[in-house]
């Protein structure tokens, strides 16, 4: 099962979270038969999203998408509810080949890269999306740069993608408290330049493949550590007859119908999940005849 779990360093103010999906991308790529380089991009993409989303304290969605003129001329990751995710590569047909490089930005080409957070309706928030930075050391370093000089959060990320899984560290270090003495702040960042560089010192092998209760006494083994109960990750799509329906009606009742003459069945495909919705004449006929009920 796809996990996320947090984790805390009692008395520092230094927090974690470790995350792995294999499941998830089993199922995208169920459907999608994405080159492993891409798939353990969006593998990554979707640990950052959900280490987002884990945070947020309205119900929404966090995306991360890209839109670029190279190879992969857009992706995007979706968390919904701290726990469905779905996502998406769009690769350049034209462009047989992979990127000499295998970095986000000889992915993207010329591109950009947005964090969005999307909250549901009934919060009553807007929107917000913000541009990330494109650090030549690849989505780990772009993140790091966001957080910090969006949130002044410093941050520092860990990605392993091996065998189809991705696994995700991250150590970020909160705000001191409002009343910490002068010793107590110099003591954290101390811990936090430890941390950090005991953090830098996992392997692939070690983040892909130890449970995080064994990697994080192999890593931090000077720390008391607490970790806490697991968050259940899972591939959720939010297509439906009813979006389908919305689709099809953007055509326009006489598009439509001539369309409908034309083929014997109209698709409606979902570009996340892969799912077909299929019309007939029947079909078309009864939606149309359902909307124009429903103008009336
Ligand atoms: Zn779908």
């Amino acid at each position: 099962m796809d996990l996320l779990r947090r984790f805390s360093f009692p008395g520092i103010p230094i927090r974690g979270q470790w995350i792995r999906l294999e499941a998830t991308l089993g199922a995208i790529a169920q459907y999608q038969n994405y080159p492993s380089d891409v798939q353990a991009l969006l593998g990554e993409m979707f640990a950052a999203v959900t280490m987002v989303a884990d945070n947020l304290k309205f119900s929404g969605a966090v995306s991360l998408q890209s839109q670029g003129n190279g190879a992969l001329v857009r992706s995007l990751a979706e968390c919904r509810e701290q726990q469905y995710l779905r996502g998406i590569a769009q690769l350049n047909e034209e462009s047989a080949s992979a990127p000499a490089a295998n970095t986000l930005a000889d992915w993207l080409g010329k591109g950009q890269l947005a964090l969005s957070l999307l909250p549901d309706k009934s919060t009553r928030m807007n929107p917000y999306q913000g541009l990330v930075a494109i650090n030549p050391r690849g989505l780990a370093a772009s993140l790091e740069d966001y957080f910090q000089n969006s949130e002044q959060l410093q941050t520092r990320l860990h990605f392993a993608s091996v065998d189809g899984a991705t696994t995700g560290l991250l150590l970020q270090r909160l705000p001191d408290a409002p009343d910490a003495s002068e010793a107590t702040i110099s003591q954290a960042n101390e811990d936090w330049i430890t941390l950090t560089t005991l953090a830098a010192s996992v392997t692939d092998e070690e983040l892909a493949n130890l449970p995080p209760e064994q990697m994080l006494v192999r890593l931090f083994n000077e720390y008391s550590c607490e970790l806490y109960t697991a968050r259940a990750l899972s591939f959720r799509c939010t297509c439906s007859a009813e979006k389908s329906d919305e689709t099809l009606m953007v055509l326009g009742r006489e598009d439509l119908l001539a369309l409908a003459s034309e083929q014997l069945e109209i698709h409606v495909d979902c570009e996340f999940c892969g799912h077909r919705y299929a019309y007939d004449q029947t079909a078309v006929h009864a939606l149309l005849a359902k909307r124009a009920a429903a103008l009336h």
